[in-house]
């Protein structure tokens, strides 16, 4: 099974993805969290995307499917794939199909997560996640069951994106309407979109996605 959970910035890509991963042993592909990586490692790609990424702005369309191509030639070919923030521009999505063709794998879903534009400052601001594991968690959505602890791994170590900010946001939001929700249209014509309430509850969104999946 291979699906893109597709939606602005805030719009709970990465909690959905990393229930799933959990819940049925897929794989979240990130390319926000594979530039963030290659930006702490002070790779060439990492120097290329830090300044790009402070701004709020897209990285090329060129780096981020040759990380994509790379993850999935490391994965086994059975593990299904969830990508996350990813394909982001129509190119990205034409590669995606060429790059998901070379290996004999196709897609099964395109799920939209819909939310209030309002909203999303708020559950960015909020977002910030553990040092140690990477779950995601949220100033007033998602606490920790013990304040300071991270409810899977224990760690005590938090920490937040420089570009989670009010300002960055905006510009985020900005590019997400006018280069990605314009790819809907060319996944709409293959029949495999399917759209879900992402203002609703965390589980009932991701009730919402098994559904889907079961389909
Ligand atoms: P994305 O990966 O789409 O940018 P996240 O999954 O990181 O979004 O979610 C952004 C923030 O909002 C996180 O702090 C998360 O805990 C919170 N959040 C995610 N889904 C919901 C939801 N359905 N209701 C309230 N808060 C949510
Ligand atoms: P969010 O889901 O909260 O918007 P991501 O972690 O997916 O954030 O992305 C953070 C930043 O990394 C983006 O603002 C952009 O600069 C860069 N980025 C991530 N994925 C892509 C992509 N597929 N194409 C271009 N830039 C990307
Ligand atoms: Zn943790």
């Amino acid at each position: 099974m291979n699906i893109i959970l597709l939606g602005p910035p805030g719009a709970g890509k990465g909690t959905q993805a990393q229930r799933l991963v959990e819940r049925h042993g897929m794989r979240q592909l990130s390319t926000g969290d594979m530039l963030r990586a290659a930006v702490k490692a002070g790779t060439p790609t990492g120097l290329e995307a830090k300044a790009v990424m402070e701004r709020g702005e897209l990285v090329s369309d060129a780096i981020v499917s040759a990380l994509i191509g790379d993850e999935l030639d490391a994965m086994g070919a059975d593990t299904g794939a969830i990508f996350d923030g990813y394909p982001r521009t129509e190119a990205q999505a034409r590669s995606l199909d060429e790059i998901l063709a070379a290996r004999g794998r196709k897609l099964d879903h395109v799920i939209e997560l819909g939310v209030d534009e309002d909203a999303l400052v708020e559950r960015i601001t909020g977002r910030y996640t553990c040092a140690t594991c990477g779950k995601g968690y949220h100033d007033t959505f998602e606490q920790p069951k013990v304040p300071g602890t991270c409810d899977k791994c224990g760690g005590t170590e938090f920490k937040r994106r420089p570009d989670d900010n009010a300002e960055t946001v905006r510009t985020r939001m900005a590019e997400y309407r006018a280069k990605t929700a314009p790819i809907l249209p060319f996944y709409e014509a293959q029949g495999i979109v399917s759209k879900v309430d992402g203002m609703a509850e965390m589980d009932a969104v991701t009730d919402a996605l098994e559904s889907i999946l079961a389909n």
